[in-house]
């Protein structure tokens, strides 16, 4: 993005990925309701997010055997209360609990929906839940896929089109186990092609060589040529 801002700012440009998972991962503390519990946690007890540290360079922060250094923060909510206001998945300042996880239960209870608080309110998750809770067939059957339901749940991007957006690009995901729609598989198909008229060799630097030759040899409307063919595809 900082090459494109650098060298391309006057064209509007639209960031195209494949569907790996690293491109997919969403904001540690964005909205998830897998793991929430449907209580408040018990007093001096609460519910977080762990997630890695970074330092103000936005490197991430090791530990002394080399792993990630964590920390645990309040999950993030874009959602609001039955009367319009900006909901927290946490008890507000002045609360006697304040800071702490208020539980499934009284944050949806707080979106106006009732009969979750309690023992005898819905529960946590049903035993169908796994399956969709398609035994109950109802978009309330517990308060897990309640909030599962719930649109600040359900819209939740990934973090690379979010960063993407935030600085003017659009962002297109390929859909799984389709190359024919990704123009750089076209690029590699070229070069291999390259690649294969050179004579055998068994010396790596010679193979470096080739493979930087044959990088080198896809010529910029060839691949332009791919990326035009590969978006009438992704547009049918
Ligand atoms: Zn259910």
């Amino acid at each position: 993005m900082d090459i494109i801002d650098e060298n391309f700012s006057q064209d509007f440009h639209c960031l195209v990925y494949d569907n790996a998972p690293t491109h997919l991962k969403r904001t540690p503390t964005a909205p998830s309701a897998k793991k929430m519990t449907k209580n408040t946690p018990p007093v001096g007890k609460n519910w977080l997010v762990e997630v890695n540290m970074y330092d103000e360079n936005g490197k991430q922060i090791y530990n002394s055997d080399g792993s990630y250094k964590k920390q645990h923060v309040q999950m993030s909510s874009s959602g609001f209360t039955e009367d319009g206001t900006p909901q927290s998945f946490y008890f507000e300042p002045g609360h006697e609990r304040e800071g702490v996880f208020k539980g499934m239960a009284i944050i949806l209870e707080e979106r106006g929906f009732k009969g979750c608080v309690g023992r005898n309110g819905r529960l946590a998750e049903c035993g169908d839940f796994s399956q969709g809770c398609v035994t109950a067939g109802q978009p309330d059957c517990c308060c897990r896929r309640m909030l599962y339901n719930e649109p600040d749940f359900v819209n939740v991007w990934p973090r690379l089109e979010e960063v993407a957006n935030a600085r003017g690009f659009a962002v297109l995901f390929l859909p799984k186990f389709h190359c024919e729609l990704n123009f750089i598989e076209q690029c590699w198909g070229y070069a291999k092609r390259v690649y294969r008229t050179f004579p055998l060799t068994k010396k790596e630097d010679e193979m470096e060589k080739n493979i930087i030759t044959a990088l080198d040899s896809v010529p910029l409307e060839t691949m332009r040529r791919c990326d035009v063919l590969d978006s009438r595809f992704r547009s049918l």
